[in-house]
Parts: C-alpha cells; sequence; structure tokens
C-alpha cells in the first residue's frame, strides 16, 4: 500500500489513525455485528454516535450553549438557498463577494429577496480581502454574508467584518476546525465537511437559537427549514450516517492532537514553510496579497502555463497529487489542511526546490 500526499481541495486528505479505525470497525461497530453503514439512525448505537460527535464538536469550538449545531445534507451550496429563505425576514441582506463561492451564494440570495453587494474583490482576481471595516450596511438588512477562506483563491479573513450590529453568516468550509473561533461572534458558521473534517454528504450548520423560527419565506420546503431539523436534533429523515461518524472520529482525533489551539499552531508552522519558500524563489510566486493569505489554500505559479503543467505532471509522478489550480484561475494550488502532515509539506518544498534548479 502507497498513500500519497494528497493537496486536493476537497474531497480532501483525512487523518490516516481515523481511516485505520474506520477500516478495523467495518464489518462489526464495537460489537453490534454490523457496520455503522447497515445500522438505522434510530438505534441506541447510532444515537450515541451522533450525540458524541455533536458534544465533541461542542467542546473543540466551546460552542455557546445558545447555538445549535445541525448535521444537514445538500452540501455547503444548498445553505446558499437555505439561509435566505430561512433568514430573509425583511428580504434584504448584504453580500461580500470575495471569491467563485461567496458569488454563487450572492446569486442564490437574489432569488430570494434583494441581495446587496458590499464589497467585492473582483477587480484583482480575488487575490485580497477588501477592507470591510464601513461597509454600506443598511438597517433593513437581515444579515451580512461572507466566505471567512475562499479556497480557490487562498485568502482568508484576518478580522471578520464590522456587521454594524448585523448578525455574520460565514461559510466556512474550507477553514472548519483550522483554528479556533469564537462563535458568538456569529449569527451562522456553516461547512461542507469534505475540506477539512470528514467524507462529502455532510454539512454542518452552527446557528444561534433565536435564528430559528417558523417564520421563514412562503414555499420553504419542510427539508430546508432549520427548525424542523433543529427539533428533530438532525434526525427529522435518515441523515448521512456514515459520513457523521467518521466527522466524529475526527472531532475525537482533534482533540486527541490538543484542540484548536494546536491546530493553529501546526498550521502556520506548515504553511510557512511553504510560503517562506514562495517569498524567496525565482520561479514559483504566491498569488495571493501577504495579509489576506489562508492557512489552507495555498495557490501559487510559474507564470508559464507550461512550466505549471509540467510541474504538475512531474509532482504526480513523485507523489505529491491534486495540485492543479482550480480550472478557472489556474496555475498551481496545495491545499494544506489539518489532516496534511508536516512532512507532506517539507517534502513538497523539497520538491519545489529540485524543480526549479532542474528548470532555471
Ligand atoms: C467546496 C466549497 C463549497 C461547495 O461545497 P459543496 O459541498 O460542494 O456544495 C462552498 N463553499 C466553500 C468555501 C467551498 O470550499
Amino acid at each position: 500500500m502507497a498513500r500519497v500526499y494528497n493537496f486536493s481541495a476537497g474531497p480532501a486528505v483525512l487523518p490516516e489513525e481515523v481511516l485505520r479505525e474506520a477500516a478495523d470497525e467495518m464489518l462489526d461497530y464495537q460489537g453490534s455485528g454490523m457496520s455503522v453503514m447497515e445500522m438505522s439512525h434510530r438505534s441506541k448505537v447510532y444515537d450515541k454516535i451522533i450525540k458524541d460527535a455533536e458534544q465533541d464538536l461542542r467542546d473543540l469550538m466551546n460552542i455557546p450553549d445558545n447555538y445549535r449545531v445541525l448535521f444537514l445534507q445538500g452540501g455547503a451550496s444548498q445553505q446558499f438557498a437555505m439561509i435566505p429563505m430561512n433568514l430573509m425576514k425583511k428580504k434584504k441582506a448584504g453580500y461580500i463577494v470575495t471569491g467563485q463561492w461567496a458569488k454563487k451564494a450572492f446569486q442564490e440570495a437574489k432569488l430570494y429577496g434583494e441581495a446587496v453587494e458590499l464589497a467585492s474583490s473582483a477587480d484583482q482576481t480575488f487575490s485580497y480581502i477588501p477592507d470591510c471595516s464601513d461597509l454600506p450596511i443598511t438597517d433593513d438588512m437581515d444579515y451580512v454574508y461572507i466566505c471567512e477562506n475562499n479556497t480557490i483563491y487562498g485568502t482568508k479573513y484576518k478580522t471578520l467584518p464590522n456587521t454594524k450590529g448585523k448578525d455574520l453568516v460565514a461559510d466556512v468550509s474550507s477553514c472548519f476546525l483550522s483554528e479556533p473561533v469564537d462563535v458568538s461572534k456569529y449569527g451562522v458558521i456553516y461547512g461542507g465537511v469534505q475540506k477539512n473534517i470528514g467524507p462529502a454528504g455532510v454539512v454542518i450548520v452552527i446557528i444561534r437559537e433565536d435564528l430559528i423560527t417558523e417564520d421563514v419565506l412562503p414555499g420553504t420546503p419542510t427539508m430546508l427549514r432549520y427548525k424542523i431539523h433543529a427539533d428533530a436534533e438532525s434526525l427529522y429523515n435518515t441523515p448521512p450516517c456514515y459520513g457523521i461518524y467518521i466527522c466524529g472520529k475526527v472531532f475525537k482525533w482533534l482533540k486527541k492532537m490538543g484542540g484548536l489551539e494546536v491546530m493553529k499552531q501546526r498550521n502556520e508552522e506548515k504553511a510557512k514553510i511553504l510560503y517562506d519558500f514562495l517569498d524567496q524563489s525565482k520561479l514559483f510566486k504566491g498569488t495571493v496579497r501577504k495579509e489576506d493569505r489562508s492557512l489552507m489554500n495555498v495557490p501559487f505559479v510559474t507564470g508559464s502555463d507550461e512550466l505549471d503543467a509540467k510541474f504538475v505532471k512531474e509532482a504526480t509522478e513523485a507523489g505529491f497529487v491534486n495540485l492543479k489550480g482550480h480550472r478557472s484561475v489556474g496555475g498551481m494550488r496545495a491545499s494544506i489542511y489539518n489532516a496534511m502532515p508536516k512532512e507532506g509539506v517539507e517534502k513538497l518544498v523539497e520538491f519545489m526546490k529540485k524543480f526549479e534548479a532542474e528548470n532555471a
């Protein structure tokens, strides 16, 4: 068996330890005589799995009691609609457009009400986070929406926007559990888990209790109401059982590693190895304004499409896979999520140095 260093943006690398544990439990989960995949979501055994997962996530993120945790389906993209359907009471909200995912959410919200673009970094190919200290937020807006870490472009908010008292809604798909957060600063935090937590098919929504109401836009399907899922404790219908089980294992792994403070240090160390190299390289260069660099997704280019392609090909052959940049931006991107070991980043940089010397 040969595991590669997988720099995919998502679905992405998971902790090897978690995969081994899941493999061990595949045929017989803790004496139940069956796989978690074969188990009723109403069983006692599964109830413990989902309850433990929620508790471990609460412990990791220090989630206050007045926030609910929902395990849902439909990916992060379904939240682009669920958020306005459930929260746009006054039919108006502000969106900060820092990349494709923010833009998609913004466009979706326009189907349900007046979505206002408060700021954008489209003028420089989303390579920076705009100044969000004094945005044109008006009193009649229901919330302010951001994509906190821009997976495709490699930018991250280092300070949250001044929302002028409005609830902040954040898509954290690609920075979920990468560092500590103050949940109380948000109305809603959500993310698809396939970037930094688990297998595709689960989206986690952390939402302040008072935002969960019956008062949703007319025509909102039952399955798209937060209240339905909150009242049923994420078991209104069959949840993505196996995916939640793996998320739970990753939460336990994160706790064992020392929690989010430790993950933050590790992630800073890993990112520094790569950014320091990019900053002195004569061949490779980063594409993002330094202050706004993501710890999770690191895009870079050589300046030549041919050399980019050659690099991706040779890197793949050497066991560094999924380094091709998003189809919309080209170049390269190394996603270095929680589960990417430091050694993987060090070896990638060694490989880049060698490539640079050979192609000088
Ligand atoms: C990947 C990604 C999405 C889309 O996720 P799906 O689960 O495929 O819908 C949305 N937002 C961000 C920030 C992402 O990285």
